[in-house]
């Protein structure tokens, strides 16, 4: 059989050059191109040299349309505009995206229910085993500890990210929230300041810290009256999440067109 072709959208950034030697490392699939926007400083160089393998012939260009057209999925981890453009012209070319963005507004997240009408898609705030299973878990004990448990979320990620909550974050609020049969935009509370008053009943609270090179740590507390339970997840690589975009963008393919989730791909139950 035939390697599925994978062009690397923001091939520079931290998680495009991680995605190029997750590429590399994986069996059945292939580096067709390598994207950056218009301007970017790394257009003409060789995305192996990027990802620090050594030359792989595969130039960064910005231009997608002749890429698009020999390739079989598009794996992006960039910025929500550039997410929504690509994802029009991979589904028009009814090839796979896989979308590690997170920050999407509502809004962009229409437009991605609207192209997996035609193509796959397959998107998730986080892209690792060992996160989903969290949330798998974070669904049990909501569910099983009902709402007198209060339930906060702490994140810590590095300096340079710059939406807040991360996705990661939201994904284990919605699963909180799924497991207490609620809706999150109706339970979250993002930010606190000031004087706040006591805490709401039902609400599923986040925290938000950044700094230095941390790559990703998350803490799901479930706090009772006398008790405390806590589900920690700490990433230590970003290739956790690189292999689980490649490991997807090979489940989506040859699928039929649906907007599917990281839970979808690793079989993990509702
Ligand atoms: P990063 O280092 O800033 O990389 C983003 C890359 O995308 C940069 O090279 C950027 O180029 C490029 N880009 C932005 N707009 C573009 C456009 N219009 N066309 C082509 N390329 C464009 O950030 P990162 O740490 O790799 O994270 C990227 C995204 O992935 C973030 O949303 C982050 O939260 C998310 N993420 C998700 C997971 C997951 O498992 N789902 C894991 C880690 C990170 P410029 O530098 O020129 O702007």
């Amino acid at each position: 059989m035939t390697d599925m072709r994978l062009i690397v959208l923001g091939a520079s950034g931290r998680m495009g050059r991680a995605l190029t030697r997750a590429i590399a490392e994986i069996e059945g699939v292939t580096l067709a191109g390598a994207l950056e926007r218009e301007g970017s400083a790394h257009l003409g160089a060789d995305a192996g040299e990027l990802a620090g393998l050594g030359p792989l012939g595969v130039r960064v260009t910005d231009d997608p349309l002749p890429l698009v057209a020999h390739a079989d999925g598009v794996v992006d981890f960039t910025a929500p505009a550039a997410t929504v453009a690509i994802a029009e012209l991979a589904a028009q070319a009814r090839i796979v995206h896989v979308v590690g963005t997170t920050g999407l507004s509502e809004t962009d997240l229409d437009r991605l229910d609207a192209v997996a009408r035609h193509a796959v898609v397959v998107r998730s705030g986080n892209m690792s085993l060992g996160v989903n299973l969290l949330a798998a878990l974070v669904r049990q004990a909501a569910r099983a500890l009902g709402p007198d448990w209060d339930i906060e979320v702490l994140e810590m990620h590095h300096r340079a990210k710059v939406d807040a909550p991360s996705g990661t974050a939201l994904l284990l609020g919605e699963a909180a929230a799924e497991g207490r049969e609620v809706a999150l935009k109706d339970a979250s509370v993002r930010v606190r300041d000031g004087h706040t008053g006591p805490r709401a009943e039902g609400a599923i609270g986040f925290a938000t810290l950044r700094g230095g090179s941390v790559v990703g740590e998350h803490t799901v507390i479930l706090a009772g009256a006398g008790e405390r339970v806590e589900l920690v997840h700490r990433a230590e690589d970003r290739m956790i999440f690189a292999r689980g975009a490649v490991k997807a963008a090979l489940w989506g393919f040859g699928r039929k067109p649906g907007h599917y989730s990281m839970a979808d791909v690793l079989g993990l139950q509702r």
